[in-house]
């Protein structure tokens, strides 16, 4: 893990750990055996977890990443269950009614496991660059790529999507609707609950 990175995540540990009642014990189902000393660890469900290695910057976890602490220094964060919470993700901006932002848009092409390169292909030879700066927000994102986009995303997840999502119902109306830019990115809550409702089943492969 490069060191910034480890920085970011003592410091949300130790955010987490400092709010008042922020961390419930984990009781005994979530302890682990540190992969450093092999004592059992100490485990805190957190109760409200940026998750910003989503890329996204408004994800919350509620109740769900899994904080582990040993009693030889060593702390690990888990975020179980990370395919069906990417899925939940990718659900909710899927049914965004605004455009989506850089970060957005780029979360969804990991999500159908595109490169730029390859999601530029086939867009119609669009540039990477272009891509790249879409995705950074140094170009606006078009309703026109928006809705290129969220046509793509759905034709190559079909496959692999046996209950239709009931997304498909809604997408009239989204493809209406989507034609600007929200003022303020609303934040994204997922709970434990939010993954067992999902309205599709576990998708198998992206492409
Ligand atoms: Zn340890």
């Amino acid at each position: 893990m490069p060191k910034s990175e480890d920085e970011e995540l003592r410091r949300i540990i130790e955010a987490a750990l400092a709010e008042k009642d922020g961390a419930k014990g984990g009781g005994g189902k979530n302890q682990m055996v540190c992969p450093h000393c092999g004592k059992k660890t100490e485990s805190l469900i957190i109760k409200r977890y940026r998750y910003k290695e989503s890329g996204l910057d408004n994800v919350y976890l509620k109740n769900s990443a899994i904080l582990h602490r040993c009693v030889c220094g060593q702390k690990y964060m888990e975020i179980p269950q990370i395919e069906r919470l990417h899925d939940a993700i990718a659900y909710r901006l899927l049914n965004k009614k605004t455009i989506w932002r850089g970060q957005e848009f780029r979360f969804l092409r990991k999500w159908v496991s595109l490169t730029a390169e390859e999601l530029g292909r086939v867009l119609g030879h669009v540039r990477r660059g272009t891509i790249s700066r879409w995705e950074n927000d140094k170009i606006p994102i078009t309703p026109a790529t928006h809705h290129q986009m969220l046509l793509l995303v759905l034709r190559l997840k079909e496959e692999a999507i046996n209950e239709r999502m009931s997304l498909e119902i809604a997408i009239k109306e989204i493809l209406e609707k989507v034609a600007e830019k929200a003022k303020t990115p609303a934040s994204i809550t997922i709970t434990p609950d939010t993954i067992r409702s999902l309205p599709f089943p576990a998708l198998k492969g992206g492409r």
